[in-house]
């Protein structure tokens, strides 16, 4: 199989746009009012049913969708093992398709919406895109770059900082990485 990002579907989906409201607060911690979280539900859940493609191809289920004037422009969800591409995670997919839809590399106001913390590949892509926003579902303690074990998104020294909200669904994206996980060691168990 040739190793290819370009998305095999069109972007779907037309929301009410919200990403117009101002966020607000810095400190991304602690600010996570009730009303940011519905804000971001309905992209979450859109970036959920891309994890959930993962899940249904035994891949490591990771969503993700980039909104730009409140419509979804980019999705993808994750493809390692089906690409050999260590790269292919949800948010590079998803990115790519927003580079197609602009046919530019520049995303200046779009936000990536993932349903785990990026890694250090995927947050350094949408730095290196000049993202506006990145809202994730789960922390991931393992690859996370977002805060978790590096903290790309607020690292001064970059030229371009991100905002961050994190926690969006952040329940329901964990419940789906434990699920899947608990499937994989319960198959390797499994006698041969
Ligand atoms: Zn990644």
């Amino acid at each position: 199989m040739t190793a290819c990002w370009l998305p095999t579907k069109s972007p779907a989906g037309c929301f009410a746009d919200r990403t117009q409201e101002v966020v607000g607060a810095i400190d991304r911690f602690t600010y996570i009012a009730p009303m940011i979280s519905e804000r971001y539900d309905d992209y979450m859940h859109m970036a959920l049913q891309e994890a959930l493609l993962a899940y249904e191809e035994q891949e490591v289920p990771v969503g993700a969708v980039v909104i730009f004037d409140g419509r979804v422009i980019g999705r993808g969800h994750n493809q390692t093992v089906q690409l050999k591409d260590a790269s292919a995670h949800a948010e590079m997919i998803a990115l790519s398709a927003a580079y197609n839809y602009f046919d530019d590399w520049r995303l200046q106001e779009c936000t990536l919406v993932c349903t785990l913390e990026p890694c250090p590949m995927c947050a350094g892509a949408a730095m290196l895109s000049r993202i506006q926003r990145i809202v994730y579902g789960a922390p991931d303690p393992k690859f996370g770059a977002c805060g978790s074990i590096v903290d790309i998104p607020s690292e001064t020294r970059f030229n371009h900082q991100i905002e961050v909200v994190p926690g969006i669904l952040g329940e329901q994206v964990a419940a789906l990485m434990r699920q899947f996980f608990q499937q994989v060691r319960s198959r390797k168990q499994e006698p041969s």
